[in-house]
């Protein structure tokens, strides 16, 4: 039976040294970190996010700020409210709530935040100096997962890892993350072929497909590290990408879903946060 990782006690260490990092800010530069969420529209699931991420900055007195804009806001109306962002010293970090309305390109948006004030770490720039091993602002979840595999003293150099799904927000650079701590990645998609043959070979299996149960107790080795990233909602609950009760018999850990990587990716924008303010300040 798999020891079942606690993500709420890795986000509670990620937010001590979250504040650790606040209190260097306060001695180094006076400065308490700000951040601004920008949210389009009235989704639903947005708004949950957004107060969420909100009560997590005032919890740990990072300066925290809701821009609402309305559903019908054209994208330079948008761009300019985002360029006030860039231009103002008090905004440390800048997030622009994802999904945007239809009418708006969402990759114009994301690429007007300063690379240096973007928590999200989805801008190009980002995206190119993690992919080329350089410092940068990286995606809060598969950073998230890294950290707990550290935290969890899961050793990551040297082993074979296979990461399900290559979205820009959580595949593509949870392998890019792999890859920079000395894994053998493979990244898997909807293409490829006898994908069960290939997550066997996996000591580490990340999954972020957005399929509740997909990974079966047959694709994982035993002993693997099964990390699940999926969030998905079947009537009034919340599952994961994989068959927990199943695939626990299996493996060695496992995250559970809720309660797994769900709790990190707060952690790890308030982490982002603070970095992107030391970034600005030591520039
Ligand atoms: P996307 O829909 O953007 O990407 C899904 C990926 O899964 C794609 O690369 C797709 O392949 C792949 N895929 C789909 N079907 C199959 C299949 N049958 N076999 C193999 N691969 C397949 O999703 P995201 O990456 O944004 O999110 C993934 C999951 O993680 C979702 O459940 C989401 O809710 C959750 N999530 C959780 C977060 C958290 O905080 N814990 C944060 C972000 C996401 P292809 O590219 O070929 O289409």
């Amino acid at each position: 039976m798999a020891r079942i990782i606690d993500g709420n006690a890795v986000a509670a260490r990620i937010r001590e040294e979250v504040k650790a990092g606040l209190a260097g800010l306060k001695a180094d530069f006076g400065v308490t970190p700000g951040l601004t969420v920008v949210i389009v529209g009235e989704d639903p699931a947005s708004k949950v996010y957004v107060s969420r991420k909100h009560k997590a900055c005032e919890e740990l007195g990072i300066k925290s700020a809701v821009i609402r804009l309305p559903a019908d806001i054209d994208e330079e109306a948008l761009g300019a409210a985002v360029d006030s962002l860039n231009d103002d010293p008090a905004v440390h970090g800048i997030l622009v709530q994802l999904p945007l309305p239809k009418h708006i390109d969402a990759e114009k948006v994301l690429d007007r935040i300063r690379p240096d004030k973007d928590v999200d770490g989805f801008h190009p720039l980002n995206v190119g100096r993690l992919a080329i091993g350089r410092e940068a602002l990286v995606p809060c979840t598969p950073h998230g997962v890294i950290r707990m595999l550290e935290l969890e003293g899961i050793q990551i150099a040297g082993k074979r890892a296979v990461v399900i799904g290559r979205s820009n927000i959580v595949g593509k650079p949870m392998a890019n993350l792999l890859l920079a701590r000395n894994a053998t990645v493979t990244v898997c998609h909807s293409r490829t072929p006898d994908l069960p043959a290939v997550t066997r070979q996996a000591e580490i299996l990340v999954a972020a497909i957005g399929k509740p149960g997909f990974v079966t107790a047959d694709m994982v080795a035993p002993g693997a590290v099964v990390i699940d990233v999926g969030i998905n909602r079947v009537g009034d609950k919340l599952v994961g990408d994989v068959d927990f009760e199943r695939v626990k018999e299996v493996a060695a850990a496992i995250t559970p879903v809720p309660g797994g990587v769900g709790p990190l990716t707060i952690a790890m924008l308030l982490h982002n946060t603070v970095k992107a303010a030391r970034l600005q300040l030591t520039k």
